[in-house]
């Protein structure tokens, strides 16, 4: 995957890593510095190597860089560390995998197999990722471990393939996750609304609409809707977007439906209806069970609907085996398991590129960029994590509520600024002494720059 272009074909496919016990409001922003950089993943040039080749020359070197970059977690993850909570008491805290965020290909090489013939995350086939609620059972890493070792035990190259081809895997014997006790590696790989909706399944329904209301007339439409607060507007129409990004996405999605009421059959704004329902409800910053039930009830709704892009030949292959509408059923599993789905989008990730890569080229002689652009080592064994503090002024108060200072958070050095850490105390009862500790103490963390 290139993310990057430097002179030319000079690539850099950069890992990030951050901890999940963070504040949301923090992890969501980029200058908050909440993911570090840790590597760069191998980018290699394979065009004198046949395509089956190259493939598994690419899987088993994404798994070997892996493995060197993740070493240093399998002991925090096996035997645990401490480490200490905001009230100042020490935890002995087991490390986890959690989410891999990113796109679909990468999700396969995590998983150690073949892109679209079967789902990463359960046991359902190409053939039945248009189906609906077949209950499929869930993959475990060490069933897909056995399978892997099965394979690579096999007497013949033939015997081999027969092996994994059977199970949709790579050749790929020593996985990276293979080390570690706790993680199975298909609940890692989670949503990604901004691949899988935006990108994905909403842009196929763009292009269904366009072929059922006609490209002109649908430009037509959204042209003409009048200047709202709020609303963008698109006065060359959609159809001349080259490249969409996430925030026209979201545009379109709020003012199509306007657009094609009383030009497309009821079926397809019913179907177009639930489809916006779904992407609006897996947005929400925080679900309860009731949220999660109508979140559910769109894409059910959606599946009884969508045959009509069939039945209007706008959908011209007859099917709708489509990888990024069978992971849609994941998405109500990954909520509760992960948390809702800002805590793990590509979108928040993607402008660490400029952060991280971009700007960090720019500093370097252009020549050996990758060993001046130095990766942070991961600092689970030298860095305590602190939750951010708020404390209220007992005496201060004002018009729209107590006064509430300013939060204290913890971020990793940058470039050549050092960062120095220290320790205070606040007495934040009446009765402590300037010289005592009487009264509740608070633990917080300043740095200074
Ligand atoms: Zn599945």
């Amino acid at each position: 995957m290139q993310l990057m272009t430097f002179n030319g074909d000079q690539m850099a496919y950069p890992m990030y890593l951050s901890i999940g016990n963070m504040a949301k409001h923090i992890c969501c922003k980029p200058s908050l510095h909440a993911q570090i950089l840790v590597g760069y993943l191998p980018t290699p040039k394979l065009s004198d190597f046949s395509e089956e080749a190259a493939c598994t020359v690419c899987v088993r070197l994404f798994h070997a860089a892996l493995s060197i970059i993740m070493q240093s977690l399998k002991g925090p993850e096996h035997e645990g560390v401490e480490m200490k909570s905001a009230d100042g008491a020490v935890h002995q805290c087991h490390l986890v995998i959690a989410v891999y965020i990113m796109d679909y290909p990468e999700q396969s090489l995590i998983a150690c197999m073949c892109q679209g013939s079967q789902c990463l995350k359960c046991h359902a086939v190409e053939i039945e990722f248009e189906d609906h609620n077949l209950n499929w059972r869930s993959r475990k890493q060490d069933a897909m471990l056995n399978t892997l070792h099965h394979g690579a035990q096999q007497s013949t190259a033939k015997h081999k393939e027969m092996v994994l081809k059977g199970a949709s895997l790579t050749h790929m014997e020593e996985p990276f996750w293979a080390g570690f006790r706790y993680c199975n590696i298909q609940d890692t790989i989670s949503p990604d609304i901004l691949h899988q909706l935006f990108q994905g399944l909403f842009r196929y329904m763009v292009i269904w609409v366009w072929s059922i209301v006609g490209t002109m007339e649908l430009d037509a439409q959204f042209k003409c809707l009048p200047c709202t607060h709020g609303v963008r507007s698109f006065d060359n129409g959609i159809s001349c977007l080259s490249k969409v990004s996430t925030g026209e996405h979201k545009e379109i999605c709020k003012q199509l439906l306007g657009c094609i009421i009383g030009k497309a059959p009821t079926g397809v704004i019913r179907a177009m209806h639930v489809l916006l329902d779904f992407i609006h409800l897996v947005q929400y910053q925080s679900h309860s069970d009731e949220t999660l039930k109508y979140l559910q009830a769109s894409l059910d709704e959606f599946h009884k609907d969508k045959k009509i892009f069939l039945d209007l030949k706008a959908r011209t292959s007859g099917h709708f085996n489509l990888p990024k509408l069978h992971t849609m059923q994941h998405y109500v599993d990954s909520t509760r398991e992960c948390g809702t789905t800002d805590n793990y989008n590509t979108e928040a990730t993607e402008h660490l590129h400029i952060d991280y890569a971009k700007d960090a080229y720019c500093t370097t002689n252009k020549k050996d960029y990758l060993q001046q652009m130095e990766p942070i080592a991961i600092p689970f064994n030298n860095v305590q994590v602190w939750d951010p503090v708020k404390f209220q002024l007992k005496h201060l108060q004002l018009d729209d509520g107590p006064a509430i200072m300013d939060t204290a958070v913890e971020m990793p050095s940058q470039g050549t600024k050092s960062t120095q850490f220290d320790t205070i105390l606040v007495a934040v009862d009446d009765d402590a002494e300037d010289t005592g500790v009487q009264g509740r103490i608070l633990f917080i963390v300043l740095i200074f720059e």
